[in-house]
């Protein structure tokens, strides 16, 4: 496998892009925002450059793994000689869905179709193709080109072939790839989002304040940021919309999300992304700053 078609040149696809770029595939990468694949250019560039300054690339890799890369808007183009693509547009069911039913049109009969969803089910997006064997979560972590997980998710009908392939091509791209089988969250979801769910219901039952719950969790488990931070860089709404599929996946309560958390949403604090969550963010992701609403002493 050495063509790989990326979908998506947001905060996953240009991390997933760089990398493949960097352990020398061949990338096209793919958006329908011209906007978003500059930005995804420039950013990749930048992440280069830390990298050269750190000494773990050199300026000629830097430019190999630019040359590697060239972006496309138009899909049928971009995965017309894929052996592999990483699907990793925006998380939306019917979006996602029509996106697979349009690879399976144009992409090479043989062509191994991945997904990196964070939550929807692989086996419903691979009953979209006529190679459900051919399909197959590959979810990797943010800020990928740091992160070392891959979680290779089987749907019902993925081949074992098709799964050590996949396997295999991660750990040439210096990963570590987990098999995991294709039931609501995988593993790395499942665990997370109801420990930042307790989280918040911590919180919103006014057991300790914000700074105090991420700070028993950074000092006690030695994790290297608090639930409740982490939130905010995933993303409040992304948060929320796991545990519905959670939820409705297990159809069991103790899944569901924090009151808390959903006013949240509605309110638009969705975290680092708009700008206030649990914390502030509009000087940057520097500091740590409680966001106003959680200054004032959290009573039950
Ligand atoms: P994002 O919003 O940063 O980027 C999504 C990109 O998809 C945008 O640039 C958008 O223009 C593009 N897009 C939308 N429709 C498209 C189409 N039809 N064809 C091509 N491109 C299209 O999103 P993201 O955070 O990079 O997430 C992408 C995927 O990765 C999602 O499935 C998400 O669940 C998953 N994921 C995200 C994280 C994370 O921390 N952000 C971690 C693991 C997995």
């Amino acid at each position: 496998m050495k063509n790989i078609s990326v979908i998506g040149a947001g905060t996953m696809g240009n991390g997933i892009a760089h990398v493949f770029a960097q352990f020398g595939y061949k990338v096209n990468l793919i958006d329908v925002s011209e906007e978003a694949l500059k930005k995804a250019l420039a950013t990749i560039g930048k992440n280069l450059d830390r990298q050269v300054a750190k000494g773990s690339l050199t300026e000629a890799d830097k430019e190999n793994t630019l040359k590697n890369l060239t972006t496309y808007t138009d899909l049928k183009t971009g995965v017309s000689d894929a052996h592999l693509v990483v699907e990793a547009a925006t998380e939306n069911v019917d979006l996602k869905l029509k996106i697979f039913r349009d690879m399976d049109a144009f992409a090479p009969a043989n062509a191994i179709l991945s997904t990196n969803t964070s939550s929807i089910s692989i086996t419903r997006i691979a009953a979209q193709t006529k190679r459900p064997d051919k399909v197959i979560g590959m979810h990797f972590m943010n800020p990928v080109p740091v992160m070392k997980l891959v979680e290779v998710i089987r749907g019902y009908a993925t081949s074992d072939e098709v799964t050590s392939a996949v396997m295999e091509m991660s750990r040439k791209l210096a990963k570590v790839p987990v098999e995991v089988n294709d039931y609501p969250g995988f593993v790395a979801n499942k665990i997370l989002m109801p420990m930042i769910n307790e989280a918040i219901i911590t919180l919103w039952q006014g057991t300790a304040g914000v700074e105090e719950i991420d700070t028993v969790m950074k000092l006690g488990m030695a994790h290297p940021m608090g639930p409740l931070q982490l939130a905010d860089f995933i993303g409040l709404d992304v948060c929320l919309s796991i545990l519905r599929v959670l939820q409705e996946g297990f159809g069991e309560d103790k899944y569901a999300p924090c009151p808390l958390l959903v006013n949240m949403v509605t309110a638009g604090k969705l975290g680092v992304k708009s700008g206030e969550g649990f914390y502030s963010w509009t000087h940057g992701t520097k500091d740590l700053v409680v966001a106003d609403n959680f200054r004032k002493k959290v009573t039950a």
